[in-house]
């Protein structure tokens, strides 16, 4: 079995599906025939990522905090949790919901899934390994994660929300997914979410200088969102319960990056370099043997075709016209 496809119809909780991951994962579950009920309380989703799929019958929406109860009426055959805040602005300005949602959300998330006889998904993240002392970043590698720094809300709480997933598989039994996302992009990301690519697509656009961090040597990895929903899709249907990487291997430096962002949209700004902030990882690539041995899985996106339609989504939100130098 390739994936989920060849599965019967199935009805699918995804909670933080009005985010940018979520609503791209619910419109192909959609597109395949799946019924979608989305729970999000929009903390940093918009319904904007979902108004195109209200109108399909497939399709509900729950506006809750997860970190509440979280009740669902019906028979529910996947629990996906991507609920949480995810880019660093948005888990430093809400570090307790991050916590309360990486805990609290996963228990209640899980605990619907077990009440339904439902499968679970965790999204989990690289961020579980810190600033890490291994390169590339295997699975079985445990990390160098700050407990109590700033990034550590986040971090530590995907760190327990994994451990919760893997008692919930031990314990009762539950048929678990955790997967490893590294930095994802696409068109919905939220052009002031702080993330780079977001920053730098929009900096570039609007002529404006384009913020590195420190020196700008430290990596990273990025892959295109439509590759990650493969992923995960594919993850879905397989009975594979340890944690899998999904991200694509091409290792960029931050600096390296930016002068790809320039050239792809054409744009004269200048480089401005800003402090480093705390505990910001020096490099990050995924290790993904274990994706392509248990699901076949590879990035199909370089990052230059992923970044030209990322570019022209942000112009056409933006209301900006192509360059003249625009390739
Ligand atoms: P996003 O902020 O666009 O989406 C997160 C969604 O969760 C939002 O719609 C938000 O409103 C919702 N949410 C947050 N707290 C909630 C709560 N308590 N109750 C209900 N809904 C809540 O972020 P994203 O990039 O789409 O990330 C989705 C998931 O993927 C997150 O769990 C994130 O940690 C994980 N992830 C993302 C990346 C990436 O590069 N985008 C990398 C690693 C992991
Ligand atoms: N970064 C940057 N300028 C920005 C935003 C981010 O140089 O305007 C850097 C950041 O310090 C980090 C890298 O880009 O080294 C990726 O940051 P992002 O917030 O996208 O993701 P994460 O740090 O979670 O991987």
């Amino acid at each position: 079995m390739s994936r989920d496809t060849e599965l019967p119809p199935l009805r699918v909780v995804l909670t933080g599906g009005a985010g940018f991951i979520g609503s791209h994962l619910a419109e192909d579950l959609l597109r395949d025939g799946h019924r979608v009920v989305v729970v999000d309380n929009l903390v940093t989703g918009k319904l904007e990522n979902i108004a195109s799929l209200r109108s399909d019958p497939h399709f509900e929406f729950i506006y809750h905090d997860v970190s509440n109860h979280l009740h669902v009426a019906g028979p529910v055959d996947w629990v996906l949790h991507l609920a949480s805040p995810a880019s660093p602005i948005d888990y430093l300005n809400l570090p307790i919901q991050t916590l309360k949602v990486g805990s609290l959300g996963t228990h209640n998330a899980l605990g619907l899934a077990r009440a339904k006889g439902a499968a679970f998904l965790l999204a989990s993240t690289s961020e579980v390994y810190g600033d890490p002392a291994v390169h590339p970043q295997p699975e079985t590698y445990w990390g160098h994660v700050n407990p109590i720094g700033p990034r550590g809300v986040y971090d530590e709480a995907k760190r327990f929300s994994e451990a919760l997933t893997m008692a919930y598989h031990r314990q009762h039994g539950l048929d678990t997914r955790i997967v490893r996302i590294f930095n994802t992009y696409g068109p919905r990301m939220r052009a002031q979410d702080g993330r780079v690519v977001s920053s730098f697509i929009v900096q570039a656009l609007a002529g404006q200088p384009l913020t590195i961090f420190g020196q700008g040597q430290q990596t990273r990895s990025f892959q295109f969102v439509s590759d990650l929903v493969r992923g995960l899709r594919l993850l879905m249907a397989r009975p594979v319960h340890e944690p899998v990487n999904i991200g694509n291997p091409e290792e960029f430096t931050i600096q390296g990056f930016a002068e790809l962002v320039l050239r792809l949209s054409g744009s004269s700004s200048r480089l401005s370099f800003q402090p480093l902030p705390q505990d910001d990882p020096q490099q990050r690539r995924p290790d993904i043997t274990r994706a392509r041995e248990l699901l076949g899985w590879e990035p199909e996106v370089r990052a230059e075709e992923g970044l030209r339609r990322t570019i022209a989504w942000y112009r056409s939100n933006l209301g900006l016209a192509p360059a003249l130098g625009e390739k």
